[in-house]
């Protein structure tokens, strides 16, 4: 026999596809040659594969071999497919039995040594391979766990070359996967850390109930970070499909988790402002790594000291949050990934960063503006809120020390909050008030009575709001509707959105 096909799978963006691997044998020069688009991972697979299987104690055949990756439109990327190509050029060659590997898809790179080593993205690929209806995998052992996750799949793993052809030649067995750990996932920060900051939590909550972006300023140790890190903690856990994306996502990224499970709590990410903009975005060869923004998709992107971040990245974040997706060109094509992710941007008052009260700054109000100025315009007009927040010694004294809520207990509201929400915009498929276009709240049924919306057309006309912030304002007055489990924002939640969305915002006493 000098033909042999096998299956295996490959990526596009979080999308997986199955791949045929072919290879077939032929008299003539000793060479190896892949066909089907292969990058330049899979043109080094031709040197790793050979001297795996020689090193595995196989013979390498000495003959013309052709290896072809179908369909061949697809762009293969990465290294994922040694496994494959080393079963299919043995299998041709007459050395491994092909039956026993019939239908089942292989996923794995070659040491030179013949070990089996992990790949990135093994979760969406398996999800894939189960979707066209391929019901066995086997995959480096490392990878097994996240492999397992798919329903309706067999997995085995293998951690050398070796152990697949025993196996094959009905030799030896494949190895299970490790047992995925019942222990719960340990538990996030919670908002019961946090003293004071009633206007932050009320903020955060908003943001929470319905998707809006946040932005907080405030002298360093107002606790702009410790907000913004308890979002993930009030919203609510991800549904089965957000969480095989997340998870994929992470997957694709190398950072899942050795635990393998699903990734049920919301992602944040907080990539520090001197990040590159490849891993903001995502970037590299071969198969792209997703950037922080994909990785916080269904989750929070905390842009934290969002003055100090270049003018070049921050361009470059504009067009992802809008669309939530990041379009990745590379000479071998474009990558695409998910990035729907909930803003939260902090910033310091003034460049210097000396806490607020204290007489060490000496920036001048002009130095302020021109510092708060860099993220003006097109990011800071998609914002909903800005909250001005109290250095922590200064609201401790406002507020008297009553233990602070938990974030079960805002959990619980938001969640309330969001199913009305949903149950409202179920007709146009929004989940969150975020989602909804302006054009539907300002028509009927939607549109609120001109008395109600007074004051944000007094501020389109003075030029305070941009067209973009009244539609912002109309959504967070029906959040905070939503919130109070009214039916409909009234002048009271339209001048409450107004004032969260010019900074002017308050604490608010909750009954
Ligand atoms: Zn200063």
């Amino acid at each position: 026999m000098s033909y042999a096909r096998v299956l295996c799978a490959g990526l596009v963006g979080v999308a997986g596809h199955v791949v045929e691997v072919e290879a077939d044998l032929s008299n003539g020069l000793p060479t190896l040659v892949l066909t089907g688009l292969p990058d330049t991972a899979l043109n080094e697979a031709r040197d790793r594969v050979r001297a795996a299987v020689v090193n595995s104690g196989r013979d390498w055949p000495n003959r013309r071999i052709t290896v072809n990756l179908l369909p061949a439109a697809l762009p293969k990327r990465g290294s994922g497919f040694d496994l494959a190509v080393a079963a299919a050029v043995l299998a041709g060659a007459g050395e491994l039995p092909p039956a026993r590997l019939d239908g089942v898809a292989l996923l794995g790179e070659l040491g030179l040594d013949g070990t089996v080593r992990p790949v990135r993205g093994v979760l969406p690929m398996v999800a894939a391979a189960a979707r066209a209806g391929v019901t066995r995998v086997i995959v480096p052992l490392a990878n097994a766990r996240e492999a397992t996750v798919v329903p309706g799949v067999v997995v085995r793993a293998v951690d050398t070359l070796h152990r697949l052809v025993e196996f094959a030649q009905g030799n030896g067995a494949l190895l299970d996967p490790p047992a995925v750990p019942v222990t719960p996932e340990p538990p996030g920060p919670d908002l019961s850390d946090l003293a004071g900051q009633e206007t932050g939590r009320y903020a955060l909550e908003i943001a929470a109930a319905g998707g809006h972006h946040l932005a907080l300023f405030g002298p360093p140790g107002a606790g702009k970070t410790m907000l913004a890190e308890r979002l993930p903690s009030i919203l609510p856990e991800l549904d089965d499909d957000a969480s095989l994306e997340v998870t994929a996502l992470q997957s694709i990224a190398g950072v899942l988790p050795p635990d393998g499970r699903l990734v049920r709590r919301p992602p944040f990410q907080a990539p520090h402002h001197s990040s590159t903009l490849a891993s903001l975005v995502g970037g590299g060869s071969g198969l792209v790594r997703p950037g922080a923004l994909s990785l916080a998709h269904r989750g929070v992107l905390f842009l934290d000291e969002v003055p100090e971040m270049s003018r070049v990245t921050l361009q470059a974040l504009r067009q992802p949050l809008e669309s939530g997706r990041v379009v990745l060109s590379r000479a071998s094509g474009t990558t695409e990934y998910p990035a729907r992710a909930q803003l939260v941007v902090a910033a310091n008052p003034c460049p210097c960063a000396s806490p607020a009260g204290d007489h060490a700054c000496h920036c001048g109000a002009a130095v302020r503006r021109r510092y708060l100025g860099r993220l003006s315009g097109p990011l800071l007009d998609r914002i909903d809120m800005r909250v001005n927040l109290l250095p922590v010694r200064a609201a401790q004294l406002v507020v008297e020390s009553e233990p602070a809520e938990s974030s079960a207990l805002v959990a619980a509201r938001v969640t309330r909050a969001r199913t009305a929400a949903a149950a409202r915009w179920a007709d146009g498929g929004w989940r969150v008030n975020a989602e909804v276009p302006g054009p539907v709240l300002r028509r009927p049924p939607w549109r609120l009575p001109a008395r109600d919306t007074a004051v944000l057309h007094d501020a389109l006309d003075s030029g305070s709001l941009s067209a973009r912030g009244y539609d912002r304002c109309l959504r967070l007055s029906w959040t905070i509707a939503d919130l109070d489990g009214r039916d409909r924002p009234g002048t009271g939640d339209v001048c409450e959105a107004y004032q969260l969305r010019m900074g002017e915002g308050g604490a608010r006493v909750r009954k």
